[in-house]
């Protein structure tokens, strides 16, 4: 039998995690494994009030864990993830999905956490400590607690880009994302569904800290999938991951990720 525990903050309910717990945040991905009869936990914790807040401090964009796609897209402060969170799902989904969800989202999922790699953010946990996403992420299955936001550093406008690549639109989810950053000359390039977890794409970035004329972007494209494991899943094989990836990164640096 499932039961059902609330508390009033993340950190009472961090602390009340334990073996056969889930923490529900919007639950689109909690609650679907209810549904399908998901036997690893039987209780669900909950928070009543989560942190939802979005603002800019001294350390740049602070959104709290419980922001929802539909939060980011209301918050003018969180203007540098708006092209990613409206390619979160549908309406109805982006209204519950969370961006703290989404840093545990599987494949093919977790867009916004490709975002936040790429943009060098760091986690924020319930106990304080704070993570960059990339150790998070390498952590995230023995993880013990809860995150409490996430922190995003300033960029320049103009100096991020997003694609998500998906046979369905709207809705559909990635066949791969894309996200690059460039941040005082330093590029970021990174995958989401060409390995187990949303990953940089190193060889790429190294082309593109020699420049970002012709020449760079395709030598970028062209070591792009060197050290990466594309997924192979319903979705597309890995060879076609592979294959396409180079297409999709040339388009995102020279347009935008327009055909
Ligand atoms: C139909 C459908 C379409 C989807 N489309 C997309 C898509 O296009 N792009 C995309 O990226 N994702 C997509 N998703 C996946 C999912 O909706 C999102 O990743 C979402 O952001 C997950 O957030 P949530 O709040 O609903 O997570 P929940 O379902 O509440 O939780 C998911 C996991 O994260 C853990 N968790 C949640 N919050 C915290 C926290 N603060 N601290 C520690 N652990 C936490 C939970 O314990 C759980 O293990 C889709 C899902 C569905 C069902």
């Amino acid at each position: 039998m499932l039961s059902v525990e609330t508390y009033q903050t993340i950190t009472e309910a961090a602390g009340a995690l334990g073996d056969r717990s889930r923490y529900i945040a919007g639950g689109t991905l909690v609650m679907r494994a209810v549904t399908y009869g998901d036997q690893s936990f039987d209780r669900i914790v909950r928070v009543r009030q989560t942190d939802r807040n979005i603002g800019n401090d001294a350390a740049g964009l602070r959104i709290g864990a419980g922001a929802t796609m539909s939060d980011i897209l209301a918050s003018g402060d969180a203007e540098v993830l708006h092209p990613v969170a409206r390619l979160v799902g549908g309406p109805a989904l982006r209204n519950m999905a969370t961006i703290g969800g989404n840093l545990f989202a599987p494949n093919p999922y977790g867009d916004i956490t490709v975002a936040l790699l790429a943009l060098d953010a760091q986690v924020v946990m319930a106990n304080g400590q704070s993570l960059p996403v990339e150790s998070f992420l390498s952590g995230r299955d023995q993880l013990r607690g809860l995150v409490a936001a996430v922190t995003v550093p300033r960029i320049e406008p103009g100096s991020f880009l997003f694609s998500k690549v998906s046979r369905v639109k709207p809705k559909g989810v990635s066949v791969m994302s894309i996200a690059v950053s460039s941040r005082r000359g330093d590029p970021r390039v990174v995958f989401g569904n060409m390995g187990p977890l949303p990953t940089r794409a190193r060889a790429a970035e190294r082309a593109l800290a020699q420049g970002s004329d012709a020449n760079a972007i395709a030598a970028a494209c062209a070591v792009c999938t060197e050290g990466l494991a594309p997924v192979d899943d319903a979705l597309a094989s890995s060879w076609y991951r592979r294959e396409v990836a180079p297409v999709h990164l040339r388009r995102l640096l020279q347009n935008g990720g327009r055909v």
